[in-house]
């Protein structure tokens, strides 16, 4: 058999990798994204605990934003 040579999971039971592009100061979980993580907006719109309204990113994704 054959094992990943990063994690050592042999090849039968290893993950195929998905990559996704991860816009500039997200703190989204990846994992609760689909196929494509959409630009986060200019402001968050809604509560500060809530995704945003226009992006679905989290509040700390646009705080952290230059
Ligand atoms: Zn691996
Ligand atoms: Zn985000
Ligand atoms: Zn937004």
């Amino acid at each position: 058999m054959r094992v990943c040579r990063n994690c050592g999971v042999a090849e039968d039971s290893h993950c195929l990798a998905v990559w996704l592009d991860v816009p500039d100061g997200c703190q989204c979980v990846a994992s609760t994204w689909g196929d494509i993580i959409p630009p986060i907006c200019d402001a968050h719109k809604g509560a500060d605990a809530e995704n945003c309204g226009t992006c679905e990113h989290d509040f700390d994704c646009h705080a952290k934003r230059p």
